[in-house]
């Protein structure tokens, strides 16, 4: 079985979708479960409608989690980001393979395959079928898979990438994936409701804080209802703030039905793993990283502004701000 994060991502649903492809090949049975439904515009993956989702199956999912031997965990690398599953998984006999690119990996899995260099898990799970010389596997759906994960996760190309990244991405076109349709499939298909959500946020939401070189938008219930936003229409709209030359650190906050969740993103040196690690019961990467909380939103904005100054301690400091530039 694979399991993926809450929420899922082009990264987690990708890199879960090619392995299950390059698993079933090998003979063996598999099942994906994912904690809560996927973004719609990934429908374009290949068996994605087979993915079983645990809000809408809570006893299907865990019984199959009750039937597996083997539990890949992708893409997360602790239980609480697979909800109520964890616990299931926590007492499982299955053994646990984790296959992660996050920070601070929870002990719990029996084998860890976690580079926190890695673009990306769909960039491990190409490593490792190569490793266990399974290369020849890959087909063009486990490629799409895979190079879905290495767009979303990098921003197609723009942070998070090393050299092996881009070899990865050079042998799935190779085999005959077209980039250049799925980066028109992920990134072009916007509604018209969602750029004015994003008009929104910037014209109304935004506020810039200069003396900390951060900015943060947050969005209520309200925006949720007058905007009619679904899952994933919030996607991205975090890292238009760190297109502002003076901002390094970003702040998405919203609130949603029973919780706040707030999306840090910094440029360069600042860490804000270690911030939704600390405060807000998260995690993730060192220049991308979530969290949440049961709160509320206005007590999250003012808890986030709080911290400003004892997170960003070198405000003034020009040497740090043009290294991290
Ligand atoms: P996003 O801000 O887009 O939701 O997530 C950014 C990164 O932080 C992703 O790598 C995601 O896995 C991680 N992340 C987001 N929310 C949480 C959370 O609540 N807990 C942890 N541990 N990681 C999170
Ligand atoms: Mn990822």
């Amino acid at each position: 079985m694979i399991l993926s994060h809450r929420n899922p991502d082009g990264d987690a649903i990708g890199s879960s979708l090619a392995l299950s492809f390059a698993l079933n090949k090998m003979r063996h049975k598999v099942e994906i479960v994912l904690p809560s439904e996927c973004p719609p515009i990934f429908n374009y993956l290949e068996d994605i409608h087979k993915i079983a989702i645990f809000d809408l199956d809570q006893n299907g999912c865990r019984a199959k989690i009750d039937q597996a031997d083997t539990i890949f965990c992708l893409d997360f690398n602790g239980l609480d980001r697979i909800d109520k599953l964890g616990e299931k998984v926590s007492f499982s006999k299955a053994k646990k393979i984790m296959i992660d690119h996050h920070l601070d990996p929870e002990p719990f899995a029996d084998f860890e395959f976690c580079d926190v260099e890695a673009s990306s898990t769909s960039e491990l799970v190409y490593k490792f079928l190569v490793d266990i010389g399974q290369k020849h596997l890959i087909d063009i759906k486990t490629g799409e898979a895979l190079f879905t994960g290495l767009i979303t996760d990098t921003g197609s190309f723009k942070y998070n990438t090393r050299a092996y990244t881009y070899e990865v991405a050079g042998a799935l076109k190779q085999i005959g994936v077209d980039d250049y349709s799925l980066q028109n499939a992920i990134f072009n298909v916007l509604k018209e409701k969602n750029l004015r959500l994003l008009g929104h946020c910037l014209a109304n939401r935004m506020e810039v804080i200069p003396e900390y070189s951060t900015a943060l938008i947050y969005l209520t219930k309200q925006d949720y209802i007058d905007f009619d936003i679904q899952r994933g229409d919030t996607e991205g709209i975090v890292n238009y703030m760190l297109m502002l030359e003076s901002v390094h650190l970003a702040a998405f906050i919203t609130e949603q039905p029973s919780i706040v969740k707030i999306s840090l993103r910094s440029k360069g040196d600042l860490d804000v793993q270690s911030i939704c690690n600390k405060h807000f019961n998260g995690g993730g990467h060192k220049n991308a990283s979530g969290g949440s909380a049961y709160a509320k939103l206005d007590d999250i904005v003012t808890k986030f502004k709080n911290l400003l100054p004892s997170v960003i301690p070198f405000t003034i400091d020009q040497d740090y701000l043009q290294n991290s530039k």
